[in-house]
């Protein structure tokens, strides 16, 4: 069981007022808060060791440098990687996904098809609509049921295509459904297509296995798992890594560089063109110490809760519909109601101290397949509680009132 008081003392930044109420904070499917230790870890390594990785004989480099490379094997042991070569850092999942996309572009042609599906964020669906377009390739998309799963009928129908790649999330950033990823691997790989996940919204939710779940490809943010903004990762099997041609040249990318020809450095450094967000990879490493020391499994099953609690006290509320019932919903809730737009509903929770999502999500398909132009999202995480989720559900329903009583006198 996790000591959520503990935690709470983890991320002073809970314990506050906004407009002069207590913050509750319950949009950690955007972001999640940063615990002191790794804050602290980052402030440590910039009074004791900042460098420029990679480059220099010198002390502060090479302190730097380890930081680094320690940072990507905690990454590869986190997600059960094969070996830390197969860990690319990123910006970010967003950058991750195109550096995949991009990097097979050369394999991509008229004739060929990718498929995504109407679950995924844009960031798992632009780069491949995008690139079909300019390779001439089509661009198939599988559908979700009623309930806001897969519907894996609708992705039997379009690997029939036998597309190079199948881009799927782990998990959806507007229904929270987890999808059967082992199961869609299989699927993609009989139809010979490679395995892209977009795994964001995943992380926080139990053990991530790279390998048992077999995919070629899984991309992730920190700012999702208590690192902070501006670095991710990409996994990649050794031979799908092989496989992607870089999208970005410059400094530590390259091997030799010469008037005629410039050859390449060996994997991961030849995708991680420039100099990286070392410092970001160090709040990665601290990020995944502390989650590993919580228990992925207590927090994945703590968080499960949580959200069983939101969707089951906004059902109660008059006029509010829950998008999506999916087999397993993981992470988050999103919502419509009557006579409320969500950005309305949103700005006036916030006014009571509520941080809550309001719009389309960047899952525009998703959005669509409901009927809905955008919904308000309620994403707890393990630091909160089941009184915050009580008294964020007041709130919505406080606002939900006052904005019909002011529809009625317009
Ligand atoms: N995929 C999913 C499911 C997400 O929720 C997000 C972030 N909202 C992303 C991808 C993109 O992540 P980032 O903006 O950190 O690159």
């Amino acid at each position: 069981m996790l000591d959520v008081p503990a935690i709470r003392r983890d991320f002073p930044i809970l314990d506050q007022t906004v407009y002069g109420k207590p913050l509750v904070y319950l949009d950690s499917a955007a972001t999640t808060q940063v615990p002191e230790c790794v804050i602290a870890r980052v402030a440590e390594q910039y009074r004791t060791g900042n460098g420029n990785v990679h480059r220099a004989a010198h002390r502060m480099a090479s302190l730097a440098t380890d930081a680094l490379e320690e940072a990507r094997k905690r990454v590869a042991a986190f997600v059960n990687a094969p070996d830390e070569d197969c860990i690319v850092f990123t910006r970010g999942a967003t950058e991750a996904l195109n550096t995949v996309a991009g990097g097979l572009r050369e394999s991509i042609g008229p004739g060929n098809a990718v498929v995504a599906t109407q679950l995924e964020h844009h960031s798992n669906f632009v780069p491949w609509q995008q690139l079909c377009r300019e390779r001439g390739a089509d661009f198939l998309c599988a559908r979700i049921d009623g309930a806001g799963d897969i519907d894996l009928n609708d992705l039997a129908r379009v690997l029939e295509r036998r597309p190079k790649v199948v881009a799927v999330t782990a998990c959806s950033n507007v229904t929270g459904a987890a999808t059967p990823i082992k199961r869609i691997a299989r699927m993609a790989h009989d139809a010979g297509a490679l395995l892209v996940v977009d795994g964001a919204q995943a992380m926080r939710h139990g053990v991530v296995d790279v390998q048992d779940m077999e995919c070629d490809f899984f991309a992730f943010s920190g700012h999702k798992m208590c690192a902070g903004t501006g670095i991710g990762a990409l996994y990649g099997a050794r031979e799908a890594l092989e496989r992607l041609a870089p999208c970005e040249f410059g400094g530590e990318m390259v091997d030799k560089v010469t008037l005629a020809e410039t050859t390449y450095s060996a994997l991961p450094l030849r995708l991680e063109a420039g100099t990286p967000n070392y410092m970001g990879a160090v709040a990665l490493r601290a990020a995944m110490d502390y989650l590993e020391q919580l228990g992925r499994t207590e927090i994945a099953a703590y968080e499960d809760e949580l959200v069983r609690h939101a969707v089951d006290s906004l059902a109660r509320l008059d006029g509010v519909r829950i998008l999506g019932s999916p087999k397993r919903r993981c992470g988050c809730v999103s919502f419509v109601a009557e006579g409320a737009h969500p950005f309305d509903l949103c700005a006036l929770v916030d006014k009571m101290g509520v941080a809550l999502r309001s719009g389309h999500n960047c899952a525009q398909p998703a959005m669509e397949a409901f009927g809905v132009a955008g919904a308000a999202r309620l994403s707890p995480a393990f630091y909160n509680t089941h009184e915050e989720i009580d008294a964020a559900v007041a709130c919505i329903d406080r606002a939900l009132r006052m904005l019909r009583a002011g529809r009625e006198t317009r």
